[in-house]
């Protein structure tokens, strides 16, 4: 590679943004980002001071690189952290991750928290997913179950707010799947400033929503932080990946164009909000919910069926 000089330092760049042209060396594009959550932070005003926070960890490079710089920017605050890894109960994936949050969260001296599917909902996935009949994939029955699981670990740890680690190309490609899937309300909770819609939720903020994936993989080789590569077995079921390799491609050509669909998913989102439903009660758990029955126990109720035929 031609040597190329950081366009803030005058250093030697090692990395190239092309959306915004600018040539970075190893430093300033570590403090490029951290800045660039700081922004989004402000910007939407994601966090008041004295905050208790939980972060999300599953012990991938997104989750773990969220816990460290908030860990880092919170250190000031009086906002106390805590750490909440879901157990899935995916053999041979999970358990290698598990142990990665555990080590981190002890080196930052961060309280970890562990709560699996099956001690709440009585079932692990892998069980879910020999049981389930119909199309389903595994990420939608995950995804479900792990969202309320959170809830539950934020409730528990009466924690203000909740902190997950999507960056700008997991909402993106979230956006597109809910688009082709018809489901609206999914869409409407990518909005970054949405309040709960009960008092029973914490605030969920991503702070790392206006980040590139690829970046934060180069963040978290920069900063030595350790993160699990073995990847979900589940992963390739459904439409993510293809959504990935396409927009990727897209930005490749046309460099910046993840950000300006980022920009109109957040304002679709925005608009949707305006003409939202009022929130029920499930008639079998409890917890609010959009209908007679929520999303978990509809899923719950399904699987479990198919224990007894
Ligand atoms: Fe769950 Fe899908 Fe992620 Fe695997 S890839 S952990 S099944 S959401
Ligand atoms: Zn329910």
């Amino acid at each position: 590679m031609p040597y190329m000089k950081c366009t803030k330092c005058g250093g030697r760049a090692v990395y190239h943004r092309a959306y915004s042209g600018e040539k970075l060396c190893n430093s300033c594009f570590c403090s490029s980002i951290v800045e660039k959550v700081k922004r989004t932070i402000s910007k939407y005003d994601l966090l008041n001071y004295g905050d208790t926070i939980g972060v999300a960890v599953s012990g991938g490079k997104d989750s773990l690189t969220l816990l460290k710089i908030l860990n880092e920017l919170c250190k000031s605050h009086t906002s106390k952290i805590f750490a909440i890894t879901i157990d899935e109960g995916i053999s041979g994936y999970r358990e290698e991750a598990i142990k990665i949050c555990k080590d981190l969260t002890e080196e930052l001296d961060i309280p970890h928290h562990v709560l699996s599917f099956k001690e709440l909902f009585g079932i692990n996935l892998d069980d879910a997913i020999k049981l389930r009949k119909n199309k389903v994939s595994a990420c939608s029955i995950c995804g479900i179950l792990r969202r309320r699981a959170l809830d539950i670990a934020a409730k528990g740890l009466k924690v203000d707010v909740l902190a997950t680690a999507h960056n700008l190309d997991d909402i993106l490609q979230t956006f597109m799947i809910n688009l082709l899937n018809g489901d609206m309300d999914r869409i409407r909770w990518l909005d970054p400033v949405i309040k709960p819609r009960s008092e029973f939720f914490a605030r969920r903020i991503r702070p790392l929503m206006e980040i590139y994936e690829k970046e934060i993989v180069m963040y978290a080789f920069l900063n030595d932080t350790p993160f699990q590569t073995v990847t979900c077995p589940y992963m390739n079921e459904g439409i993510r990946s293809e959504i990935r390799s396409m927009v990727n491609a897209l930005e490749e050509e046309h460099p910046g164009i993840k950000y300006s669909a980022l920009n109109s998913a957040l304002k679709i989102s925005q608009n949707l909000i305006t003409n939202e439903r009022e929130l029920k009660t499930c008639k079998n758990c409890n917890f609010p919910s959009s209908s007679d029955l929520c999303s978990v126990c509809n899923i719950l109720e399904t699987i479990k069926g198919n224990m007894y035929i």
